[in-house]
């Protein structure tokens, strides 16, 4: 039987560990450790974070070692050093060489050496890992020019380049050997890096117990909400709503209809209609492709929904069926995410989420273990994100107007409605004329597709969206046309906020060099990519969220102030936004360590400017 290696460093330990796929040891706290999977998760200076095997994390004192004379004035040695591919850049060395010390460890030489600060490097001449720049320290080309060249060796990351600047790197293979095993650690490292990427170091959402509650917490949420809307009084001092006879909330018809609905939708993905794009490189090194033809699908179900209009099909049954079809939908995204869960232990373990593999059956099966489920070319989770969800929400929001005029006895429907239903329709129509935005959001480059995603977009986003439209059905809310202009002009600067924001990091995540984008600064990171720090992005950190957030206050106060509940939206969308920019601020600052702690320094606010 295999034993199992005790642990040897605790938790906050300072040791030093080794960087993937090189020789190099830095300076490190130890900041968790992973009983199953005996891997350490390490805190560099530079705020990387990484998990490494125990054989990867030495002690403080491991390489302090005898000084021995000589070999530093070898200008031989120091010519070969200079071509390294783990090279770093080297002080003055000519009379006062920083340490040279070497020592046997385990059969491998061992060199130190101090290294100078950090120079500057300009990261956007580099366009791909084989390129090779040079420094413009001007001191230093003068001083000598083959210390100044900054060589991008193809095994040798961006990542690497900067870290190697950013601390004290200890070599510990002879450097004569070095060239021999470029090959076979460059192969080393993806496989370690790979490796490392598969376990989830940490759980978000309040981990398994978190989990577990939100599984049961979102769908009864939902119910209790469109039970509250459907009363005279839906104020929520009335809580709990009666609640209705089991089997009345069962039908087969509803769940009939939207798996029709599903399928429909799933029909018109497949139609070999609109451009194929190339999604973002994901981590695993794969690009994905993606066909866009969202906005055509959209106008083929308004061609489709005019059609059965014509045929005087009755949209009110989506009125009085809402909480049956909601019901239905739940059952279909519970039977989705089991499906995930289980086809995803069968996927190569390159193709999980970062997020979603903890070991913990409830979280994983929560987040979702695999990043980009596809059947063929079927990409289920781009497929979900936007249209059976989003496109229901518009048909659901119909099926209200519809019903509003019926139950009001109006000839047509009230200024608040269509007010509703318009900033809906916009948003939605956005989302789908924008379709390759959605490529570089965090649900399908970063998270798992699992029960919250199935959930949130198959049902919470068509049924709890809805909300507003649902309550003016029995709610009536006469507008004045002065406060509907209003509402109007807020929803504009929401939208055009959050559609600039949007676009503007799209296009930069697109291409960096864009000349449109020439004028906005940039902060060069250790990956190679840049973060933006003027336009909308340095207004605040997170401007796409602040213009949601202005527009779905703007979706509200057509409900007027007589209840609270027509507000649910803004004050959960606030929860859900805040939460999300702390994730993805957490996620940023592991990516891009220093840098994203400059981008903070200089971009103050997170979201509302001032404020927050
Ligand atoms: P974002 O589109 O905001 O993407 C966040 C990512 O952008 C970061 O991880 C980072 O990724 C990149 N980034 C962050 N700062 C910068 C910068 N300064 N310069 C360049 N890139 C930067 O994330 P979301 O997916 O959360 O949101 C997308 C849209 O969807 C938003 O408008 C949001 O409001 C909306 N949304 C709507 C929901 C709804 O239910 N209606 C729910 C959730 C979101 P990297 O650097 O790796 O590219």
């Amino acid at each position: 039987m295999k034993r199992m290696p005790a642990k040897n460093f605790s938790d906050g330990e300072m040791v030093m560990g080794r960087w993937p796929g090189s020789h190099l040891y830095y300076e490190v706290q130890v900041t968790g450790y992973n009983k199953s999977t005996q891997l350490y998760a390490v805190k560099y200076k530079d705020g990387t974070e990484l998990n490494l095997k125990e054989s990867d994390v030495k002690p403080l004192n491991y390489f302090r070692t005898k000084k021995t004379p000589s070999r530093s004035s070898s200008r031989q040695r120091s010519r070969s050093r200079s071509h390294s591919p783990a090279r770093t850049q080297t002080p003055k060395r000519s009379t006062s060489r920083g340490r040279e010390t070497k020592k046997r460890v385990q059969k491998e030489e061992v060199q130190k050496e101090e290294l100078p600060a950090v120079k500057p490097v300009h990261w956007e001449n580099i366009t791909n890992s084989k390129t090779t720049y040079v420094s413009d320290n001007k001191e230093e080309k003068e001083e000598n020019n083959t210390k100044n060249i900054y060589r991008v060796v193809e095994h040798k990351t961006r990542r690497e380049i900067v870290t190697d600047q950013l601390g004290l790197p200890y070599n510990l293979r002879a450097r004569k050997e070095e060239g021999k095993h470029i090959e076979l650690e460059r192969k080393d490292a993806c496989l370690r890096v790979k490796k490392q990427s598969l376990q989830t170091p940490e759980r978000e959402f309040g981990g398994r117990v978190g989990a577990f509650f939100m599984i049961f917490l979102l769908p009864v949420t939902l119910i209790l909400l469109l039970l509250m809307c459907a009363e005279d009084n839906a104020s929520i001092l009335s809580f709990p709503p009666p609640i209705p006879a089991l089997q009345t909330l069962w039908s087969s018809t509803a769940l009939g209809i939207f798996v029709l609905w599903f399928l429909f939708q799933a029909l018109l993905y497949l139609l070999p209609i609109g451009k194929v794009v190339e999604g973002v490189p994901l981590a695993n090194g794969k690009t994905l492709k993606y066909r866009i033809n969202a906005f055509y699908a959209f106008l083929l179900c308004a061609a489709a929904l005019g059609a059965a209009l014509y045929n005087e099909v009755n949209l009110s049954y989506i009125y009085d069926n809402l909480l049956q079809l909601a019901i239905a939908a739940m059952v279909f995204s519970l039977l989705l995410s089991i499906y995930l869960y289980v086809r995803s232990w069968r996927v190569p373990a390159d193709e999980l989420a970062p997020g979603g593999n903890s070991g913990s059956f409830v979280y994983d099966f929560f987040i979702g273990r695999e990043l980009n489920p596809r059947i063929k070319n079927f990409d289920l989770k781009y497929f979900c994100e936007l249209r059976p969800g989003l496109m229901g929400w518009v048909v659901i929001n119909l099926g209200l107007l519809f019903a509003e005029m019926s139950v009001q006895g109006r000839d047509i429907p009230s200024l608040a409605m269509i007010l509703v239903n318009s900033f809906q329709l916009l948003y939605v129509l956005d989302a789908l004329w924008n379709e390759a935005a959605i490529l570089t959001t965090m649900d399908i480059v970063h998270d798992g597709f699992g029960y919250m995603l199935t959930f949130g977009d198959l049902v919470w986003v068509p049924f709890a969206y809805s909300l507003q439209a649902f309550y003016l059905v029995n709610h009536p809310n006469e507008l004045s046309w002065p406060v509907a202009l209003a509402i109007i002009a807020l929803n504009t600067v929401g939208y055009i906020v959050f559609r600039g924001a949007n676009s503007q990091k799209n296009a930069f995540r697109r291409n960096p060099h864009d000349p449109k984008l020439a004028h906005l600064k940039t902060i060069p990171t250790a990956t190679g990519k840049s973060l933006l720090v003027s336009g909308w992005w340095g207004f605040v950190r997170h401007p796409n969220y602040l213009g949601d957030l202005i527009m779905a206050l703007a979706w509200s106060l057509p409900c007027g102030f007589t209840h609270i509940l027509p507000y649910f939206y803004v004050i959960y969308f606030t929860c859900l936004l805040i939460h999300r920019e702390a994730r993805d601020e957490h996620q940023c600052r592991k990516k891009y360590g220093v840098a994203w702690n400059q981008y903070c320094q200089q971009v103050r606010y997170r979201i509302f400017p001032y404020i927050y």
